[in-house]
């Protein structure tokens, strides 16, 4: 079966909705959506999912993009969250998606004498060592303390007086809309239906039980409707707003806290490997992105705009002081390439401030045929989603095998050390050279030569978009060949991430891609230009919210013109 998710694909898919009763419907194409779909079609469930928007439109592709046990919840004496997450790493390092999420080191450093070593230290050593008991292929070096001198070698531009040693570890991270997006065509290689922008509206009823929904094809405005015999609702910080198309009572309330992250050219911070800084609430971060670093991030309540959440002139300035605060040479907006602000989905509880939430999940059934999943961290989509089909097959009353995902490596993932042992072999073959292979080999594994062979066609795919040294023309026809990509904003924001990796934020790629998708996409001339404009449209809400001073004034610019921002 083909995994390319081309726009005959997702007609397709819709088509077949439509055709059948299937076991399992799954709401909400985020990580946890796109993990509880590969779960069930795994277990030979006939499944579907779709999603309102893009694929990791939402939360996915806005986080931190680390795949981590979480430090932080040791402190939170949240031993089992840390063990299961580390678990999980190692299963996504190890052989689950080795070519999408890498080792990245951390500098913990250490600002008082005394006290602080020992304390983070063994901190750190409960974290190494819970990693380590999680299997062999965990795959990352143990922590290492460092003196004052050592770390400020690793470190040279923290201020001398701003620590007094530092503790290295390490971590993962992945590039988290791309990490989505292979969940779910490796969840069309096992025989799911995918359809990106279709949205639910009802759910459709037989007495008390969900028998399927109604959905709207966002593209054409098309009604039609699912009949599953179970549907997973796994809409993130949209969970109650879906909830209510259900209209049955339930208990589960998730709320939204907004994070946002500054993206900085990594000559802007002479630093060797990532930063761990302990902020008055919870951490801040400074974790290396290719020629970047991401900075982040923000924690605070968020009852605005869930589709568009923006960041403020507050929220900048806010994560510029936290690393002024600690740096030889400050650095201020003019170094801030790209921002961008996620919504946590948080469940609500009594805790006073959103960082104290639990960030661990529950599964609901609010009514029979429906099964609800919330909360939970990124990097454990796949125990969530196991959860959740757990339930959905509970409902379905037949036997059904249990969940295989801990054996089921990503799409791309096959054969990945004989995969980079070719790297020279593709460079030769290709005409790029090996740092180039690299880059695209931790984006797409082993298809790497579905993403490259046009260039036989057209050798000029091999040039970079503009504004870009790095992302290749042929990265953006494969977005809307074979990665779903349905407007201009999926292949700039989502498939690649133009959008917050360039000075200009893709305003000049913006034309250039419209021309190479254009034909793949069958847009004329005239809706180039729309997309074009609906693009810069976009860009230039995200900059003038970035002007505003808080979250109100920050909201109303960037959903002024939602409708022509989308
Ligand atoms: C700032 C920040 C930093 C984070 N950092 C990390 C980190 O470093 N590591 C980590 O492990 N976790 C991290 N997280 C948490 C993690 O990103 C989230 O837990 C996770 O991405 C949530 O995924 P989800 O699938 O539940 O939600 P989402 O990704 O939001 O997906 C929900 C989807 O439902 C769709 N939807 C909504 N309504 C409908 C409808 N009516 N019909 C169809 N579809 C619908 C939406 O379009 C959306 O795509 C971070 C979160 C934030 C905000």
């Amino acid at each position: 079966m083909s995994t390319r998710l081309t726009i005959a694909a997702r007609d397709r898919a819709i088509r077949g909705m439509q055709g059948t009763e299937l076991d399992v419907l799954v709401v909400g194409g985020g990580v946890v959506g796109a993990g509880a779909a590969l779960d069930a079609a795994s277990r030979g469930l006939t499944t579907a999912i779709v999603d309102a928007r893009d694929w990791a439109s939402g939360t996915s592709s806005r986080s931190s993009k680390l795949i981590h046990g979480g430090l932080r919840y040791l402190e939170m004496l949240d031993f089992g969250l840390v063990r299961e997450a580390l678990r999980e790493r190692a299963l996504l390092i190890g052989h689950l998606a080795p070519h999408l999420v890498r080792p990245v080191p951390f500098l913990y450093p250490l600002a008082h004498r005394g006290w602080e070593r020992p304390y983070v230290g063994a901190g750190v050593l409960l974290y190494d060592t819970m990693g380590s008991l999680t299997g062999p292929s965990r795959g990352l070096p143990m922590h290492r303390h460092l003196s004052k001198r050592a770390a400020l070698l690793e470190a040279p531009c923290l201020r001398p007086d701003a620590l007094t040693g530092a503790i290295r570890y390490w971590d993962a991270q992945v590039d988290d809309a791309r990490h989505t997006l292979t969940v779910v065509r490796t969840a069309v290689a096992y025989g799911a239906l995918a359809a990106n922008r279709t949205r639910v509206t009802r759910y459709v009823r037989d007495g008390d039980r969900v028998v399927g929904a109604d959905l709207v094809d966002m593209e054409t405005g098309d009604a039609f409707t699912v009949r599953a015999r179970q549907v997973v609702n796994a809409t993130g910080v949209w969970t109650d707003e879906v909830q209510r198309l259900a209209a049955t009572r339930t208990d589960l309330r998730v709320r939204a806290s907004k994070g946002v992250h500054l993206v900085v050219p990594r000559e802007r911070l002479d630093l060797l490997s990532g930063l761990i800084l302990r902020t008055e609430s919870s951490v801040l971060f400074i974790i290396p992105w290719g020629r970047f670093w991401i900075i982040g991030t923000t924690d605070t309540d968020w009852h605005l705009d869930l589709a568009h959440p923006a960041a403020s002139a507050h929220d900048i300035d806010y994560l510029l002081t936290q690393v002024n605060s600690v740096v030889r040479t400050p650095l201020s907006r003019d170094d801030v390439v790209g921002v961008y602000a996620g919504l946590r989905p948080l469940l609500s509880g009594t805790a006073e401030s959103t960082a104290k939430l639990s960030r661990e999940h529950v599964v609901g059934r609010p009514a029979p045929g429906l099964v609800v999943i919330a909360g939970g961290k990124y990097t454990t989509y796949r125990l969530m989603a196991k959860d959740a089909v757990d339930q959905a097959v509970l409902g379905l009353g037949r036997d059904v095998p249990p969940s295989c995902t801990e054996d089921v490596p990503l799409l791309g993932a096959h054969g990945w050390a004989a995969v980079q042992n070719r790297r020279d072999q593709y460079a030769h073959q290709y005409g790029l050279n090996v740092n180039q292979i690299d880059r695209l080999l931790h984006r797409y594994g082993n298809l790497i030569e579905e993403v490259l062979a046009p260039l036989a066609g057209d050798p000029g795919l091999a040039a970079a978009l503009p504004g870009t040294p790095d992302y290749l023309r042929a990265e953006a026809l494969y977005a809307a060949t074979s990665e779903g990509a349905l407007h201009l904003e999926d292949v700039l924001t989502r498939r690649t991430r133009v959008s917050i990796e360039t000075w200009d934020r893709g305003a000049a790629a913006a034309p250039v891609v419209a021309e190479l998708v254009g034909p793949i996409l069958g847009w004329d001339r005239q809706r180039q230009e729309a997309e074009v404009e609906k693009y810069q449209a976009r860009v230039a809400a995200e900059r003038g919210s970035q002007c505003q001073p808080d979250d109100d004034s920050a909201n109303a610019v960037r959903i002024g013109n939602a409708e022509l921002t989308g």
